[in-house]
């Protein structure tokens, strides 16, 4: 070693993950295939680890593994995963620690047959049940929160396999976007509160399912409509049964999805174009927050659908003032004599010929400790030459961690939820700095009582006990 420091991505960036990602098929001879391609659309959301379990009428087949979609499928891995249904699963750890044994689906044998589950979203009340399971006897292969649910099926006392699935659900609390394959069927389920998405698509005659509907567009599916809050869709050789499993009181899409999740290419929530609700997210930000300017440049990738409606609402000429190196790794070798602004230098680089003396607005969709924006501004003004740096933020101040899925820091990191707005600009050292409203956000967005937006204003729309977890205690403590 000697010459040189591993580091990791997360010393130099937030530290916050994208979540999971889920994909399904049944009724294709290429389920596998299918879902591999439908896990590699869905790569966002989950870098950690990724799986598929294949059906085949008789049995469970499952390949898993640490890293990426397209490292860990192998033709000759894909080709031991036969059958015409499969579901798969991208991992970024929301709950549990990053081990194999936490990579989903995670598939278990129980009186009734096999079962595999593949979860998007947060159990706000797994510990709970998993102590209580603990203290009849059950013994946990995972520290996933979704293995709770596998206990709690094979523990219903139903006798259908479908009502037993419906009996465990009764118990858990949070957001849960789920896919089961059973030997002869696939089956999703969407929580009553519909927090994560879940799409339902067409492909010759088969049904595929899945966190976005960019995932159909790479194989051509269809989108036909979202799996409902609180439905259960069964898929097998008798065609698609819907089930209102769960009862609805109330609806909370996660806000967050439209912010910085999902690809702008998808659509969610019904319908919803993301791409076309970021960029009015900017054009809103500039009819808003005004300013003098020369140039507007996004951060990429999230800023970029922002910064172009904030460019065309303002008439301020749009650049890519920032360069992204898109084949950053989780670690790299940092060369032990320090070079300046190495940390942001290696996912960013700013042409210095767009922006030398210029007054530059840089966009971004979110603030979350506050350490990128502090480098990024440093970097454009040092290397970039920039007069001025104003900052315009296409989300309201982050002041609550989620427990629904996305994996935010503790109350404490959010610099928003400790320092008054003009105080983050002396920290990210902007000339200006203004965040969207939560008025204005919540006024681009169709129904916008239908959404959690807990990050924005600390009001959680699935209650949690005080003793599941410190950081919980926190959030409740602040409600
Ligand atoms: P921070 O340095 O913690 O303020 O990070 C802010 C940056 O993180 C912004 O560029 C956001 O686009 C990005 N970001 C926001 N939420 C997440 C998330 N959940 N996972 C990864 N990056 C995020």
């Amino acid at each position: 070693m000697g010459k040189h420091n591993i580091k990791c991505l997360g010393q130099y960036f937030h530290d916050i993950h994208e979540e999971c990602g889920v994909f399904g098929v049944y009724g294709h001879q290429e389920a596998a295939n299918l879902t591999y391609l439908g896990l590699y659309g869905l790569q966002h959301r989950g870098q950690e680890g990724a799986g598929i379990c294949s059906a085949d009428g008789k049995a469970l087949h499952i390949e898993k593994s640490m890293g990426l979609v397209a490292d860990i499928f192998t033709e000759k891995r894909l080709r031991r995963l036969p059958g015409h249904a499969a579901i798969g699963h991208n991992r970024y750890s929301t709950a549990g620690s990053s081990v194999l044994k936490n990579v989903q689906p995670l598939v278990a044998n129980y009186s009734r047959g096999s079962i595999a589950i593949a979860h998007n979203g947060n159990l706000v009340n797994a510990d709970q049940l998993r102590a209580k399971l603990e203290g009849d006897g059950a013994i946990f292969q995972s520290s996933s929160d979704s293995e709770v649910i596998l206990h709690l099926i094979a523990r219903s006392k139903k006798e259908d396999p479908h009502e037993r699935i419906i009996d465990a659900l009764q118990d858990v609390r949070g957001a849960f976007s789920l896919l089961f394959a059973r030997e002869d069927e696939i089956i999703a389920v969407r929580d009553p509160y519909g927090v994560r998405p879940l799409a339902l698509g067409e492909l010759d005659g088969a049904y595929v399912v899945g966190s976005e509907t960019c995932a159909f567009d790479l194989i051509n599916a269809t989108y036909i409509r979202d799996v409902h809050p609180g439905e259960m869709v069964i898929i097998n050789k008798d065609g698609l049964k819907s089930i209102p499993a769960l009862k609805t009181t109330r609806l909370a899409h996660c806000i967050f999805e439209f912010i910085y999740f999902s690809r702008p290419d998808s659509y969610i929530y019904d319908h919803i174009c993301v791409n076309t609700i970021r960029n009015n997210f900017g054009k809103q930000l500039a009819k808003d927050s005004p300013v003098d300017a020369d140039i507007v440049i996004p951060v990429p990738d999230s800023g970029v659908p922002a910064a172009i409606g904030y460019a065309t609402e303002s008439g301020i000429p749009f650049d890519f003032g920032l360069i992204r190196n898109h084949y950053v790794g989780r670690t790299f070798i940092e060369p032990r004599q320090s070079i300046r602004h190495f940390g942001v230098k290696i996912k960013l680089n700013p042409i210095r010929d767009l922006l030398n003396g210029k007054r530059v607005i840089v966009v971004d969709d979110s603030i979350v400790r506050g350490t990128t924006s502090k480098k990024i501004i440093k970097m454009i003004r040092e290397v970039g030459g920039a007069k001025e740096v104003h900052m315009r933020i296409s989300s309201p101040p982050t002041i609550g961690p989620c427990f629904y899925g996305i994996d935010t820091p503790t109350r404490q990191e959010l610099i928003a939820s400790t320092h008054m707005v003009e105080e983050i600009r002396k920290y990210i050292t902007a000339d200006s700095l203004s965040y969207m409203s939560l008025e204005g956000l919540k006024s681009i967005i169709p129904n916008p009582q239908n959404y959690c937006a807990a990050c924005f204003d600390n009001n959680y729309p699935i209650k949690f006990q005080k003793e599941s977890t410190a950081q919980m205690e926190l959030a409740f403590s602040a409600n």
